[in-house]
């Protein structure tokens, strides 16, 4: 296992940053499928789980714990 470890709203950071100059961005959905929303511009984008984990620099704030009771 990776040390990277990462959940959602989250803020990361990812190797590239984005075109608007943001190299902040917040996990918004975990699954098989991981989207981030860029913090700059708002934009969104889906990357698969295993793509998102190797274009992943950092973790850079940790999302309080949130019960995860629906
Ligand atoms: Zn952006």
């Amino acid at each position: 296992m990776a040390e990277k470890e990462f959940g959602l709203n989250d803020i990361v950071q990812m190797k590239k940053p984005h075109p608007c100059g943001e190299n902040r961005w917040k996990i918004i959905r975990m699954g098989a499928d991981i989207r981030i929303k860029c913090e700059g511009c708002g934009h969104s984008v889906m990357i698969p789980r295993r793509e998102f984990t190797k274009k992943l620099k950092k973790v850079l704030e940790k999302a309080p714990a949130t019960t995860e009771a629906e």
